[in-house]
């Protein structure tokens, strides 16, 4: 680690060069100064992958739930800034999954958006465990047990059956280079991590690929990754159709495996506790696949798409996922950026009220 005095200089050329690094921005000399050696080092290592990669977002990531309450001075005001919760108001997690007073039917925006790919992830932390850039290579694969335990029992559910499939190497569940390669190909499972220079300086994507796999249920619309970016990332997916079926099969799942998985990692303030400060709270990305292709026409960086999105409290990712660009036809990935101090049901209104913004900006 470079001295002290290097960190800082290198910290205050980011915040001069990129002033959407966040980590940069809240970044403060003195309260630097003023850690003894360990908590300092921890420090460094929440913060090592916006010092490295400078054209980060947010640039840290937590290794231990309560880093969130030991380094609130560096990470609060970025959780604010990018959550958009103002100063003066307090930070706080409320939940409502009730989705039974409103309905979402994307085909009563256009019947043409009847067959859009819908998806709505929550990222969850076991409270067992150290968060992912701080676990050894054993306790990644004890993790992987631990969840595996738990599917064996989702699997004896009849709405969920299914599977879990593996890819750290020669276990009973684990499935061929050949099979990872469709299952990413079909955004079931995700990306080799160990390509991801974010998640490498954060050490998130460590002793790759032991003790990551995903679990799979029998209709495929409800998916569970273990070992990403998060120890569990719980997700329902389905083409076409109403965002409340999409977000009901999720709060099922997730209440179920809640009574079978070890206690998650909770904050009174912050909800769930997540590897990335932009996933607490809800711990919730809501996104669609949509063809926006007159939007992001001769736009190749996407600017045009993502500043009309922003207004709507919407981001935009490529369909390839996060860091990707626009798919055939401008297939784009739509979500609402806030995951904290709103609710789940906020959200699923958020991205349904977003979406039919976007479409007629798209057809006008
Ligand atoms: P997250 O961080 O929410 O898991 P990423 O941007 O890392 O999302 O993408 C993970 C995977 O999920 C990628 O393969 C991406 O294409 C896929 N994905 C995201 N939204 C949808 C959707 N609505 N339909 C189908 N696949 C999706
Ligand atoms: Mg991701």
């Amino acid at each position: 680690m470079p001295a002290k005095q290097d960190i800082i200089n290198t910290i205050a050329q980011i915040k001069r060069d990129h002033p959407g690094n966040l980590m940069a921005k809240y970044f403060d000399p003195d309260y630097y100064n003023s850690l003894d050696d360990t908590p300092r080092a921890r420090l460094e290592k929440i913060i090592a992958t916006g010092v490295q990669n400078p054209t980060s977002e947010m640039g840290a990531y937590a290794m231990h739930p309560d880093d969130y309450d030991l380094f609130a001075a560096q990470l609060a005001p970025m959780i604010r800034e990018f959550h958009r919760i103002p100063k003066g108001t307090p930070i706080a997690q409320i939940n409502d999954w009730d989705t039974s007073a409103t309905s979402c039917d994307l085909g009563a925006i256009d019947p043409a958006l009847r067959d859009v790919s819908m998806r709505v992830r929550v990222a969850r932390n076991a409270s067992t465990f150290p968060l992912p850039g701080a676990m050894d290579k054993a306790q990644r694969i004890a993790f992987e047990q631990v969840a595996i335990t738990a599917f064996s029992e989702l699997i004896q559910t009849p709405d969920f059956g299914g599977k879990y499939l593996s890819i750290t190497p020669g276990t009973p569940h684990s499935i061929d280079n050949n099979e990872y390669d469709a299952r990413v190909a079909s955004h079931q499972m995700f990306k080799d991590m160990s390509a991801d220079k974010y998640l490498n300086v954060a050490g998130i994507s460590g002793d790759w690929p032991h003790g990551r796999g995903m679990y799979i249920s029998a209709a495929e619309d409800f998916i569970v990754w273990v070992g990403e970016e998060d120890h569990l990332r719980i997700m329902s997916m389905q083409t076409g159709g109403n965002l409340n079926t999409l977000f009901e099969r999720l709060h099922t799942g997730l209440t179920i495996l809640g009574k079978l998985l070890p206690p998650f990692a909770m904050s009174d303030t912050y909800g769930a506790i997540a590897s990335c400060p932009t996933n607490l709270g809800a711990g919730m990305r809501a996104s669609l696949h949509v063809k926006l292709p007159n939007l992001c026409a001769n736009d190749p960086k996407l600017t045009r798409i993502t500043a009309e999105a922003k207004k709507l409290g919407l981001a935009i990712r490529g369909a390839g996922g996060e860091h990707s660009g626009a798919g055939k036809g401008g297939l784009l990935d739509i979500s609402p950026s806030a995951r904290l101090g709103v609710t789940q049901m906020q959200i699923m209104q958020r991205l349904y009220d977003g979406v039919a913004a976007l479409w007629k900006l798209e057809n006008a």
